[in-house]
């Protein structure tokens, strides 16, 4: 007879015992999957592991291939499709990057941007990601542009690049040539500089002319000159002239073009180690090349020339004259047939310079930049205080004011010569663009000081003019302190009579 429990939860228990038994069987199907799972994965593991095993080539990951898991990779010289590691994060698979390859076929590890390769001039941009380079003998070809040099790459940039995979990766900035020098457009144009009307007539003449209208100098068998030598004492306006030339063929040009200024201050060209300074020659117009190659004009200015280019045989440096002047010739000759590099010189010791570079197809035209007459003077004047700028009195007035202090005959120093005669040199025999640009600068503070302290606020005065001229004329540095002769040979142009002794009266 069934009892209580039998018939209240017999069925129930049988049916619980039966579920029981099933799923510990399931239960030891799942384990045994469980473990024929794992095994099966150590065994993947192994496998890719062992992908990563033998390093044996290298190769540009060029793009992602259709199918998943695949790339495009550049190796060996060819474009192969290669399947693509699971170890590989994707996200570092950026078009020309270097892989490693697994055995050859896969790709196991990317390894960042190649850190060598070949160096070539971007010549142009094609589209957002190629670009038109040139090799040194001028060979062009069209590069892809890692992700990288995208933004950054413009044209007559130095750029890395792997010429076989046909990818560029980097923008090389060329230190030594970029220490050396600049080469962005100055801001300065004609209209900033003073006096020296014939010199830049001359000079549109002479370098303008033929770089806007190449096909008549061709027409007239006419050779554009190939430079310029300005020469004049410090601060009287080489420098602005030698700027305004590059901003000027800059603006001929138009259409985003842009004239390069490479300025190169000779002392800083020098060097002690035999074959250095050739070096950083040869480089300077290996980058003025580059930049030409675009089609831009390139300014190469030398200041103080004369520090690298001496006559040779002069006996100043045995070395300096045997190669780096023959190595400079060279170089000027070089640019000969390339159309748009013009190379201007400047020194203050003109007698000091090599009369070969005046040859013709080097610094053909030579032009004497002078210290400012009493007119020439008011003119630079007029660049510095101009009508935007508080003024207590007529501009004209302030002007002349400036004018006559700075042209006063105060005595500045006594030279006695060699056969016993005296010579009075005055403040007024020194006056320079750069001595009026200071004196102004000087002035504007004054009229500042006697704004903020209440004195007036009627702007620049013409006794504010005087006290700068006289403080600029006892505190300039760029006044000749000297009692060494040939430094006063120089100083006055006059070669003739030797100076024994200077004193300063001023
Ligand atoms: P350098 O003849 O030694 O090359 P710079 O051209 O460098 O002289 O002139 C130095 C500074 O003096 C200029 O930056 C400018 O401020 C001023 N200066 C010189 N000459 C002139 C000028 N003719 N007109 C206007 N400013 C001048």
């Amino acid at each position: 007879m069934p009892t209580v429990h039998d018939d209240a939860f017999g069925p129930e228990l049988r049916d619980l015992q039966r579920k029981n038994r099933e799923l510990s069987s399931r239960n030891e199907k799942l384990a045994e999957l469980l473990k024929t799972s794992r095994d099966k994965l150590n065994d993947l593991y192994a496998k890719v592991e062992e992908l990563g095993e033998p390093a044996s080539t290298y190769g540009i990951f060029l793009a992602p291939a259709a199918r998943s898991g695949e790339a495009e990779v550049h190796t060996s010289g060819r474009r192969m499709r290669l399947k693509v590691s699971p170890l590989v994060d994707p996200s570092e698979l950026v078009p020309g990057t270097m892989v490693r390859l697994g055995e050859g076929t896969i790709v196991v590890e990317t390894c960042g941007f190649d850190p060598t390769g070949q160096l070539v001039t971007m010549i142009e941009r094609v589209g957002d990601d190629r670009a038109i380079v040139a090799d040194q003998h001028g060979a062009e070809s069209l590069v892809l542009l890692a992700e990288p040099l995208r933004a950054a790459a413009r044209a007559g940039d130095t750029v890395l690049v792997n010429a076989s995979a046909g990818y560029a990766f980097e923008r090389i900035a060329k230190t030594e040539v970029n220490q050396l020098s600049l080469d962005e457009v100055p801001d300065v144009t004609y209209a900033d500089i003073g006096g020296l009307s014939s010199q830049i007539e001359t000079i549109k003449d002479s370098v303008e002319l033929p770089f806007s209208h190449p096909e008549l100098y061709q027409a007239y068998d006419l050779r554009p000159p190939k430079g310029l030598l300005l020469y004049g004492p410090p601060g009287c306006g080489k420098t602005l002239i030698a700027k305004a030339v590059a901003n000027s063929l800059s603006q001929r040009i138009g259409d985003g073009g842009q004239a390069h200024f490479i300025n190169v201050k000779g002392p800083e060209l020098l060097n002690k180690f035999v074959g250095e300074t050739e070096r950083r020659i040869r480089l300077i117009f290996e980058r003025a090349r580059e930049l030409a190659a675009s089609g831009n004009p390139v300014i190469v200015f030398f200041d103080e020339m004369e520090s690298i280019f001496r006559t040779r045989g002069s006996g100043v440096s045995s070395d300096m004259e045997t190669t780096v002047v023959p190595q400079l010739l060279t170089e000027i000759d070089g640019v000969e047939d390339i159309a748009n590099v013009i190379v201007i010189g400047a020194t203050n010791r003109e007698e000091l310079i090599d009369p070969a570079i005046l040859r013709p197809g080097r610094l053909d035209i030579k032009i004497r930049v002078s210290r400012p007459n009493r007119d020439e003077a008011k003119d630079i004047l007029t660049r510095y205080i101009t009508s935007a700028v508080p003024l207590a009195a007529p501009r004209e007035v302030l002007i002349d004011a400036a004018a006559d202090a700075m042209f006063a005959p105060r005595p500045f120093v006594r030279l006695e010569l060699v056969d016993g005669a005296e010579e009075v040199l005055h403040y007024s025999d020194f006056v320079s663009g750069a001595m009026i640009a200071n004196v102004v600068d000087r002035a504007k503070k004054l009229a500042i000081k006697d704004h903020l302290s209440g004195v007036s606020t009627a702007g620049l005065t013409e006794e504010h003019l005087r006290q700068a001229v006289r403080a600029e004329q006892d505190e300039s540095e760029d006044m000749p302190n000297t009692a060494n002769p040939d430094e006063w040979a120089r100083i006055t142009g006059r070669h003739g009579k030797r100076v024994v002794a200077a004193e300063v009266i001023g």
